[in-house]
Order: C-alpha cells, then sequence, then structure tokens
C-alpha cells in the first residue's frame, strides 16, 4: 500500500518539461525539514492506497501525453512499494518522473524514469544531507535542481556543478528561485526569495550551463492553493 496525500491533474510547473499536463501522485512523509518547504501538508496524514487503486484514478485524469509526476513529501521513503508502482505505470505507457531530495538511494528507481533530483543549498538547512553516490545513478534523461534563496545559494549551486564536472553531463541543471512560504495572493516574482533578474544576471556573468526554472504553477494560480 502506498500512503497518498493527493492525485490531480495540473501543469508541470519545476522542470524541463514545465508548462505540460501532468497528473501528479503527492506521497506522504518526508524526512527533511526545509526552511522554505511549501509541502507541509505532506509531513502527516496520507490514505493508504493499493498501486492498483492509485493507478485506477491515475487513468481517470490521464492527460493526452500520459505524463505523471510522482512527488511528496519524499517520495523515495515508500521506495518498497514505490518501485513496482512506478513499474505499473511504465508497462501501462505512462511516462513517469520522480520528483526527490536527493537525500534516498535512487539506485533501484527504473531507469525510463526521468528523476528530478534535488540538491539542497544552505538556505534550506538541509544541505548536508544531499547523498553523493546519486550522481552515479542519474541517466541523461535526468535532471538535477538548486533551490535557491540567495547569492550564498547560488555560489553553493555553481561550485557544486563545477566540482563534480555536471556541465560536461548530460543532465539538465536547473536553478530556481525559492518561494516565500507565506507567499498569498499575488502571482508575481515579489513572492520570490531571490530576484529571478538577479540570478539571470549572475548565470550569464559565470557562463553557467544551466536553466533558470521559474515555479511555473505559482505563476500561474495564486501561490497558497494547493493541488495545482
Ligand atoms: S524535501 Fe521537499 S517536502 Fe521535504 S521538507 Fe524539503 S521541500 Fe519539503
Amino acid at each position: 500500500m502506498l500512503s497518498i496525500i493527493e492525485i490531480f491533474r495540473s501543469i508541470q510547473g519545476e522542470s524541463s518539461l514545465a508548462g505540460l499536463p501532468c497528473v501528479f501522485v503527492r506521497l506522504a512523509g518526508c524526512n527533511l525539514r526545509c526552511s522554505w518547504c511549501d509541502s507541509e501538508y505532506t509531513f502527516t496524514g496520507g490514505r493508504k492506497m493499493s498501486g492498483d487503486d492509485v493507478i485506477a484514478e491515475v487513468e481517470r485524469l490521464a492527460t493526452p501525453n500520459k505524463l505523471v509526476e510522482i512527488t511528496g513529501g519524499e517520495p523515495m521513503l515508500q521506495e518498497r512499494e514505490l518501485v513496482p508502482f512506478i513499474e505499473q505505470l511504465l508497462a501501462a505507457g505512462y511516462q513517469v518522473m520522480v520528483e526527490t531530495s536527493g537525500e534516498r538511494p535512487l539506485e533501484r528507481v527504473p531507469k525510463a524514469v526521468r528523476k528530478i533530483v534535488d540538491v539542497k543549498c544552505p538556505g534550506s538547512g538541509e544541505s548536508a544531507k544531499f547523498r553523493t553516490e546519486n550522481l552515479q545513478a542519474l541517466t541523461e534523461r535526468d535532471e538535477l535542481k538548486f533551490v535557491l534563496t540567495d547569492r550564498a545559494d547560488y555560489e553553493y549551486a555553481r561550485d557544486f556543478i563545477r566540482q563534480h564536472g555536471l556541465e560536461r553531463n548530460g543532465q539538465e541543471l536547473l536553478l530556481s528561485p525559492a518561494f516565500r512560504k507565506d507567499a498569498f495572493g499575488s502571482r508575481t516574482a515579489e513572492n520570490c526569495l531571490l530576484d529571478p533578474r538577479e540570478l539571470a544576471e549572475w548565470m550569464l556573468a559565470d557562463a553557467l550551463r544551466a536553466r533558470l526554472a521559474l515555479q511555473v504553477h505559482k505563476f500561474i494560480w495564486e501561490p497558497q492553493i494547493k493541488g495545482v
């Protein structure tokens, strides 16, 4: 059984596939406590559902591109149940993405999955948690995401990318300004902890091989709305 917070259809917001319709399966539980986390409602609760029941709900909501993102919380905390569920989704013809904090081992995630792996920066309060061995488990379709609150986070991300030679690898490297936890009402960059324009200028000045990624859904719907 999987412990599920919500299953919904929306627009993919945080990867190179941002903007595409997608069904989201949000799992319960997380072992980190990022300072800017916008998913604290996943930390407790969740309803038990069998893989078959989750697939039935995914089928009901399915988008024409058959894209499914598994997120949380931290989905890899349910690895034993999650891997067979992912295999079921792949067998049914879905494109599957998994969003993960990068703290749990990723070797057992099927290679056909696009993994969006966070590297937590100091502003999150969880930067020591990244499991470096996970870099070896990445395929060319995977993406590394750095959520940034300030210049110190940017330099941490830039140096991490360069120290690990990631600009030479095939993975997409996403630099994303963190959103304020208490963001409310307006759908503007004012809610970002780091001004996207500043970030763009730093990336260009350093000629960094990376993509500036805005959380698209927070510019479409008000940032306080959940399940979108
Ligand atoms: S890993 Fe994700 S869900 Fe967990 S605390 Fe950090 S941002 Fe929140």
